[in-house]
């Protein structure tokens, strides 16, 4: 038997290369190994937001690049989060089981508290507790995590430990598995990020995506045509390591002999990148022409998610010996 894979992503839209190289590439490549659950984590994004008017669509862009990345519905489950009600529920009990302090001290609410400090709420602490519940609700024995999440799945960890000594062994202990490209810099050189705007999308055109990547930043110290370059500081180098393994070697020892200018090394990574994405735009064009497909997929997903939550919670409530 697999073992089971839980991840989840929050409804941000339109995914964007980061996104792709640090999760989705991932999550389609975890399915023949693995029990696949994959989910669009909308609850946890009500404790940023507070206008939800444009939620819904946000959570279709997502799904749209999710499928077309390729989360195959005939081997995962994918679905929408709130449609499985008994994550709420379960969240509750794990939340009587976790100290506050715990969660206080996760740096990620802390850096959230100072982001939204008009809107520290009560769920935006208790985030954890909703991805444990999330976690735990389907017996995920693994989490596919980028580094920044690794202290969640600690205290995803400690939270079963401690349920479990208190109610009897119930939960397995996630195990995390860090992604290969935990953090893609953007155009910029910081952190690929909507919030930065310096991301590129994987819906846009061969065009668009050719313009975005002409204006990224390079290595700074490279003035001229004729200076070398150093490409360990040049984030175009790094995402020909990422979409263009076979040329990277050769490119890095061109850049330090200015064998190559970075006009024509930004044009052979936007030849690169649009060649492995072009299958997926053609996937999400097709999606885009069949809505009634897509929300049949995500209400099977739900459907087969619910039967696996509830026999969790039903197992939960035995335990916890409510009646
Ligand atoms: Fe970066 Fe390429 Fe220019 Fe070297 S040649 S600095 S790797 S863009």
């Amino acid at each position: 038997m697999k073992q089971r894979i839980f991840s989840g992503m929050r409804p941000t839209g339109r995914l964007h290369i980061g996104n792709y190289l640090g999760a989705l590439k991932n999550w389609a490549q975890l399915q023949d190994e693995f029990d696949c659950v994959y989910c669009v984590v909308d609850i946890h994004a009500l404790t940023s937001i507070e206008d939800t008017s444009n939620l819904g669509a946000l959570t279709h862009e997502m799904v749209l690049d999710i499928m077309a990345g390729g989360v195959d519905p005939e081997k995962s489950i994918l679905f929408v989060q709130s449609k499985v009600s008994e994550v709420a529920e379960l969240n509750t009990f794990l939340s009587m089981v976790t100290p506050l302090s715990w969660l206080l001290r996760v740096p990620t609410f802390k850096e959230k508290a100072k982001l939204q400090p008009h809107n520290v709420n009560y769920g935006l602490v208790g985030y954890p507790v909703l991805m444990t519940a999330d976690i735990l609700l389907y017996k995920a024995g693994v989490v596919p995590v980028g580094q920044d999440q690794m202290p969640h799945l600690e205290l995803a960890r400690e939270i079963v430990r401690r349920f479990n000594a208190q109610f009897g062994p119930t939960f397995p202990e996630p195990e995390g598995r860090l992604t290969r490209f935990p953090v893609v810099m953007g155009l910029d050189g910081g952190k690929m990020s909507k919030q930065a705007g310096n991301v590129i999308e994987l819906a846009l055109s061969r065009e668009e995506t050719a313009k975005k990547i002409m204006s990224a930043v390079t290595d700074p110290g490279r003035k001229f045509r004729s200076d070398p370059g150093n490409p360990e500081i040049c984030n175009v180098y790094r995402l020909h390591e990422y979409f263009n393994p076979r040329e990277a070697a050769e490119i890095n020892r061109e850049c330090r002999k200015a064998g190559i200018g970075c006009v024509d090394c930004k044009k052979k990574l936007a030849e690169s990148i649009n060649q492995e994405l072009e299958p997926i735009r053609e996937r999400r064009r097709e999606l885009e022409q069949s809505p009634d497909y897509v929300k049949e997929v995500l209400e099977t997903g739900a459907e087969k998610a619910r039967v696996i939550a509830r026999s969790t919670m039903e197992e939960v409530r035995q335990r916890l010996k409510l009646i």
